[in-house]
């Protein structure tokens, strides 16, 4: 990569936008197709596939053309997993079918991971598919599924061979949800929120053109996709209270100058400013949050180069402590009001709601505890944690 490789993208994504403007009143939907078909959304992926055939480094640094633009839907290369994951794994009849609609937002998706005795330990996972015909026939049970309600497509992992070990005989399916085998409950949450579900799988069916990877190698595109998916979760968080606000911009290139002006407004608010603690703490929030950008950076780098990254796991857990940190912070400004809560004391309401959702990122997509592991020994190369079931046939390994 040159300086003029790098002058040369940048001058042409700004071109694009200049010749694409998004209005403010404009159709979002047409100017979002007009992206994905430019090859804006994921500049990194071949031409033929919505890219541009750039190099990491170059797609990345064009990234601020559309930051600066303030809009969205760009840099889908590194945050969409779906897509992603779909890029690296399907084949190609699977990609014509479902890429664009995937890059528009047109598929609502879920993951069918986590398994009563399966979350942490993924690779202990039971459900079973077993092959008929073209088809696979899917039986089990799934949980914790986020947006299994609304889904209409699921990356589903089986057990396809119990006599392999059991990272080996794991098949990944692309799986439709819309058929009369997906059963989909869903389980309330302590916020009160029901965003995840239990799946029940009776006979379920997938089309054997919808497994991504090879026969019994799911594994490598489990743990592929749980990267993708990690390192989005250390990227973004939907918008939900002021402590979400002070680390929402965790990963924005230059950090703001500011030190999280959501917890600062409410401090100054709440007459509290002065509190050499709080004080402190802001200053505390501040730093993590700009460290995390860095580090944010250094992951992306490195999953441009279309390789898991291990770094991810440091942003993973570095936005699981601010979360909670910013949340605990939220209710101290607020003091005893924060027991509060209902319409009538919206911000206490707020801050419970903090408190209790820093637990989404502490557990989902791997714990905090997992990602600790994680970083031991694949960035400080501490020994592997002791493998008791390795090379032992998955049918005669003790699960609970
Ligand atoms: C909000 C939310 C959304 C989720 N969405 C989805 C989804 O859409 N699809 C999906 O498939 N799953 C989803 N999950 C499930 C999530 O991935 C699992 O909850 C998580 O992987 C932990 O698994 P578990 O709950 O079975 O806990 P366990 O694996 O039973 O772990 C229990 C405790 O033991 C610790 N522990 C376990 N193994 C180790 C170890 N080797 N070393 C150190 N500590 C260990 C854990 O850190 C944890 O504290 C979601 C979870 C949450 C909270």
């Amino acid at each position: 990569m040159t300086e003029a490789d790098v002058s040369a993208a940048i001058a042409e994504a700004e071109a694009w936008l200049q010749e694409n403007p998004l209005e403010p009143d404009g159709d979002r939907d047409a100017w979002l197709r007009a992206l994905v078909d430019a090859g804006w959304a994921a500049p990194s992926w071949p031409v033929e596939e919505y890219g541009r055939g750039l190099s990491p480094k170059v797609a990345r640094a064009t990234d601020q053309v559309f930051r600066a633009a303030k809009v969205s839907g760009w840099g889908q290369d590194v945050t969409n997993l779906w897509a992603a994951t779909v890029i690296a794994w399907a084949k190609p009849e699977l990609k014509k079918q479902v890429l664009r609609p995937l890059l528009l937002g047109e598929i609502d998706m879920c993951l069918l991971y986590s398994e009563p005795g399966a979350g942490s330990d993924l690779a202990s996972v039971r459900t079973a598919a077993e092959r008929d015909g073209d088809e696979w026939v899917v039986n089990g049970q799934k949980v914790w599924t986020s947006g299994g309600r609304q889904a209409d497509y699921a990356f589903l992992i089986t057990r396809t061979d119990s006599a392999q070990p059991k990272h080996r005989g794991m098949t990944f399916f692309f799986m439709p949800m819309d058929q009369p085998g997906v059963e989909v409950r869903p389980l309330r949450q302590a916020t009160g929120d029901a965003r995840f579900n239990e799946v029940f799988l009776t006979d379920a069916r997938v089309s054997d053109a919808n497994m991504l990877g090879e026969y019994n190698s799911g594994w490598h595109v489990l743990t592929s996709a749980l990267a993708y998916e990690r390192s989005a979760m250390g990227v973004t968080r939907p918008r939900r209270s002021a402590a979400d606000d002070a680390v929402r911009d965790a990963t924005s290139e230059a950090s703001a100058p500011i030190p999280d002006l959501s917890l600062v407004e409410l401090a100054v608010k709440r007459g509290v400013s002065g509190d050499p603690t709080i004080r402190q703490d802001l200053m505390r929030l501040h730093a993590w949050r700009t460290l995390n950008a860095w580090n944010n950076q250094r992951a992306k780098q490195e999953l441009a180069k279309g390789t898991s990254s291990p770094v991810v796991s440091l942003g993973k857990l570095a936005m699981s402590r601010m979360l909670h940190f910013a949340g605990s912070l939220q209710g101290r400004i607020l003091g005893s009001e924060a027991m509060l809560g209902g319409e009538s004391h919206p911000e206490a309401a707020d801050a419970t709601y903090a408190m209790l959702n820093a637990f989404f990122t502490s557990i989902g997509g791997g714990t905090d505890q997992i990602q600790r592991n994680i970083i031991g020994e694949r960035i400080l190369g501490l020994p592997k944690e002791p493998e008791v079931d390795k090379g032992i046939p998955f049918s005669d390994v003790r699960v609970s």
